[in-house]
């Protein structure tokens, strides 16, 4: 079997690992030559929406997947045309927009914060009526680590990033005070058969996720089928196959749905060395129509990912249990060039030796 993936980063990089075992072979199309899955696979370099590249990409794969969500939906809608693709592409279609990803949720019951859409200076004024503040006003379509959006707290300084952010386009949300940020990975497999991991707990800074903690420290079995309900109605709605990420707000013992990402994401990298069955493992699995692997913990991770630094690598592998991933990438500040798991049987072991991972990964101030 020969799987395409539409994007070459880190993702797509540790999805073709995990299926070399599995006897897969893979090829990606990235509109750079350097992309970093290129070094485990067949890299095809074009961009997304041009037909030569498409077509020397989609020659002799049995199906196709994503490793990005801002791949333009029409290049799947094409592929799809001619091969399987999956998760399908309406899920892409819906991940890609702030307030249609929002609308989705809400349609199944699920809370969010609260939203308007803005298109124009009389709905920012309508929504910030609504809303209150203090609000955060977001690009709906490419934003992403933070990027593309604005705190604000009042409504001159709302006006000002209308202005900034382009004057449409957009989506208020009422700022939410949470408690901490979690994740649901879940999958569906092509039979509908479903699988979810435990929540994790998800720290970032300057937009960027730095730690996750998995399963999230004090997790009640309440917030995990809570979430587990919710990531179910998603996946059933979309007809969904493969692994799905939702970002959540937990307040008190509330979640709130954030946004979605259709795809293996960031806080499951645990999952390789933390769980029976990597996120990596069971979306390809999911994709194939194999049985899906256990999601159980094993025992307790942290995961720090490597922002635009290079580790001594023997420091990091003399820590017991310490599991480090290079992506192949140049280092630039704010890029993510790796991750490193600390994987312990018990959570306070883990969390005695959570000030050492986080020197070597130099996210040295508090997060
Ligand atoms: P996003 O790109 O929409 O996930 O937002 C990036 C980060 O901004 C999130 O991880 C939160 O830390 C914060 N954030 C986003 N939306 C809200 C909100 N409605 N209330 C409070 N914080 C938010």
């Amino acid at each position: 079997m020969r799987l395409g993936i539409l994007g070459g980063g880190q993702l797509g990089r540790m999805l073709a690992l995990a299926g070399y075992p599995l006897g897969l072979a893979f090829r990606f199309l990235d509109p750079s030559p350097e992309a970093c899955a290129g070094q485990v696979g067949e890299l095809v370099a074009g961009d997304y929406l041009d037909g030569e590249a498409l077509a020397r990409f989609a020659e002799g794969l049995d199906l196709v997947t994503y490793e990005f969500e801002n791949v333009p939906v029409e290049a799947a809608q094409r592929l799809a045309e001619r091969l399987p693709v999956f998760p399908p592409p309406k899920a892409l279609e819906i991940a890609q927009d702030r307030l249609a990803e929002k609308a989705f949720m809400q349609s199944l019951g699920v809370p969010t914060p609260p939203f308007r859409k803005v298109d124009t200076l009389e709905e920012l004024r309508e929504g910030l009526e609504a809303l209150g503040l203090p609000a955060l006003l977001k690009a709906r379509r490419g934003g992403y680590d933070g990027k593309g959006q604005a705190l604000v707290r009042s409504r001159e300084e709302a006006e000002r990033a209308f202005a900034q952010l382009g004057g449409k386009g957009l989506i208020l949300e009422g700022f939410v005070p949470f408690d901490r940020e979690l994740s649901m990975l879940a999958v569906r497999g092509l039979r509908g058969e479903v699988a979810f991991y435990p929540l994790v707990e998800n720290r970032h800074r300057g937009g960027i996720l730095r730690l996750s903690l998995a399963p999230a420290p004090g997790l009640s079995p309440r917030l995990q089928e809570k979430a587990v309900g919710y990531a179910r109605r998603a996946l059933e709605a979309l007809g969904y196959v493969g692994v799905l990420a939702l970002e959540l707000f937990q307040v008190g013992e509330e979640l709130l749905f954030n946004e979605m990402a259709p795809r293996v994401h960031n806080s499951g990298h645990w999952t390789i060395e933390g769980a029976e069955t990597s996120q990596f493992e069971n979306h390809l699995r999911a994709l194939l129509g194999l049985p899906l692997g256990s999601t159980a913990p094993r025992g307790y991770s942290a995961m720090a990912n490597l922002i635009g630094v290079e580790p001594d690598f023997a420091q990091v592998l003399a820590l017991p249990g310490a599991h480090l991933h290079w992506y192949g990438k140049g280092v630039r500040p704010g890029r993510k060039v790796g991750h490193i798991t600390l994987r312990r049987d018990t959570w306070e072991d883990l969390a005695q030796d959570l000030p050492h991972l986080l020197a070597l990964a130099q996210a040295l101030e508090p997060v």
